[in-house]
């Protein structure tokens, strides 16, 4: 059936029909395993273009993850090849490619040769997916948007994992994020994904571990291409927020151990902190970028800022008191705004605008007063900020008591 999508001779009406049986009635993980498989089979798959262990990381998405931009450039500098293909933004979610993009001149059509030599040379590549990497489910993926089954979880299981495995990797780690901001709401449901996703891989014979991550606000400060680019940059410095910092050595470290690099955990992340702190891995993320056509900037020009007081912000709320905690900010009002900013797709192919974004300048559980300013927005026109200052007013909920703080790893 899937060599039937690929070469047309199974209509996308019948494909569409099976595609929602799968969204109702779902698969076991043999079944998963099985499409997966073939779907990888639909195209090719990169060579070992070096005796080095070949590692990934693949996250869900969510508003602010720019641990991409970090994490390739940090693995290449402890000895690992990290081919990433990633994907463009649609919707809420940003995309890694589209951050890069915020370079001028920035190159994600690598083929199959030029990702092999920069994997020799540097030992990371973050790009877009070549023409025959898993076509299937490019074309799967199309008639899924449009049927509304893009929720299943065997279909983006296969999805996710028949691209991640043309990469011919040692080892994979999965970032699932559970959240207002992320694609799985609750943990349940990011926890079945992640199960899902594990065993697809280990199935097909890939070291794959999975950790769940929470995306009720965005990670770091930033949201939006360019000012996540500057942020990325930041924690290659050795400063930045700390969440992203620990998400990043979190994540890198389990793959250190997992190829042999490190014995443990705990040295692991000792030696990725020193290659972030003495500016080790900061130099790599230039030569990637350079050598994808790009024009590196330590600090890329933002659009205009403009500033939300939390006054603004709790407007028409309940609240009247001169001081407040920040209760929930949610992440899909905060992804429409910068949508409104002209830094997310409405639609494939529209053309974004990088300079712009939105800086939070509180997290959830911190104390604010009227008068503070909660965010910042990097906008072109009054209009589109108008239009996203009301989407981020109505974004926080604000509580008279004090409020916990989210933890950053659910699981
Ligand atoms: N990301 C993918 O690559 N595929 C899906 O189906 C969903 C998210």
């Amino acid at each position: 059936m899937i060599a039937g999508l690929v070469d047309g001779s199974v209509p996308d009406y019948q494909i569409s029909a099976w595609a929602m049986a799968v969204m109702c009635r779902g698969m076991d993980a043999q079944e998963t395993a099985a499409l997966t498989d073939c779907m990888l089979d639909s195209g090719g798959r990169l060579e070992r273009a070096s005796e080095r262990p070949r590692v990934d990381k693949h996250s869900t998405g969510g508003l602010g993850d720019k641990v991409s931009l970090v994490l390739a450039p940090l693995l290449a500098c402890c000895d690992l090849d990290v081919p990433m293909f990633s994907g463009r933004g649609l919707g809420i979610t940003g995309g890694t490619l589209d951050k890069l993009e915020a370079y001028s001149g920035y190159r994600c059509d690598l083929d199959k040769a030029a990702i092999d030599e920069q994997l020799r040379s540097i030992g990371c590549v973050i790009t877009g997916t070549t023409p025959d990497i898993a076509p299937a489910d490019r074309k799967l993926y199309a008639l899924r948007d449009v049927t509304g089954t893009v929720p299943s979880i065997p279909l983006i299981t296969a999805s996710i994992m028949s691209k991640k495995l043309a990469g011919s990797l040692d080892a994979l780690v999965l970032d699932v994020k559970c959240g207002s901001g992320a694609f799985m709401t609750t943990v349940a449901e990011a926890q079945e994904l992640a199960v899902s996703l594990k065993s697809t891989g280990e199935r097909m014979g890939l070291a794959t571990s999975a950790i769940l991550t929470d995306m009720n606000q965005p990670l770091g400060r930033m949201v939006g291409n360019a000012c996540e680019a500057n942020e990325a940059v930041e924690v290659l410095q050795g400063a930045g927020p700390e969440d992203v910092r620990s998400l990043t050595l979190r994540l890198c470290a389990g793959l250190l151990v997992a190829t042999g690099k490190a014995e443990s955990i705990n040295t692991a992340t000792r030696r990725l902190a020193a290659l972030l702190d003495d500016g080790s891995a900061l130099r790599r993320y230039q030569q990637m970028i350079e050598a994808q056509g790009g024009e590196f900037r330590e600090q890329l020009v933002l659009s205009k800022p403009w500033v939300v007081t939390a006054e603004q912000a709790a407007a028409g709320a309940f609240f009247t008191a001169e001081e407040m905690w920040v209760k929930s900010v949610d992440g899909k009002s905060v992804g429409r705004a910068v949508i409104e900013l002209g830094g997310g797709r409405r639609r494939q192919g529209d053309r974004l605008n990088y300079r712009t974004g939105i800086e939070m300048l509180v997290r959830v559980g911190d104390r604010v007063s009227r008068e503070q300013p909660i965010v910042r927005i990097f906008g072109e026109e009054k209009s589109s900020v108008d239009a996203a200052k009301y989407l981020l007013q109505a974004a926080f909920e604000f509580s008279a008591q004090p409020v916990e703080r989210l933890a950053l790893f659910v699981g």
